[in-house]
C-alpha cells in the first residue's frame, strides 16, 4: 500500500533556468580555450584587454580571439580579444586554436 508521489513531485519541480552555454556540445573538454577567428560584421563586444570594442572593419579584416572560459570544469563565460591584445596580455587561456 506504498503511496505514488511520484506526479505530484514532477508537478512540483521548477522550470530550470537556460544555465547551459548553447556552444557547449558536450563533447569538447570542459577546460578555457581560445580560438582565432576573423571579426564580423555587427560584432558588438568589448576588448577583455584594452576594453575597446572589437570593431569589423571591412578593408582590415581583424582577427579577434574568443575565449571560452571555464572554471573547475564548468563554463563560465566567452570573453573577446583584439588578436594583438591576446598576445599582450600573454594569452590568458593558452596558444589560440585556428
Ligand atoms: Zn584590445
Amino acid at each position: 500500500m506504498a503511496k505514488t508521489a511520484s506526479k505530484d513531485t514532477a508537478a512540483k519541480t521548477p522550470a530550470r533556468p537556460r544555465s547551459k552555454n548553447p556552444t557547449d556540445t558536450g563533447k569538447v573538454k570542459k577546460v578555457s580555450r581560445a580560438v582565432t577567428r576573423l571579426v564580423e560584421p555587427g560584432s558588438q563586444v568589448d576588448c577583455e584587454h584594452c576594453g575597446e570594442r572589437v570593431k569589423f572593419q571591412a578593408k582590415m579584416r581583424h582577427q579577434q580571439v574568443i575565449c571560452n572560459v571555464y572554471e573547475k570544469s564548468k563554463w563560465v563565460k566567452v570573453v573577446h580579444y583584439h588578436a594583438p591584445c591576446y598576445d599582450e596580455a600573454k594569452q590568458p587561456f593558452g596558444a589560440p586554436l585556428d
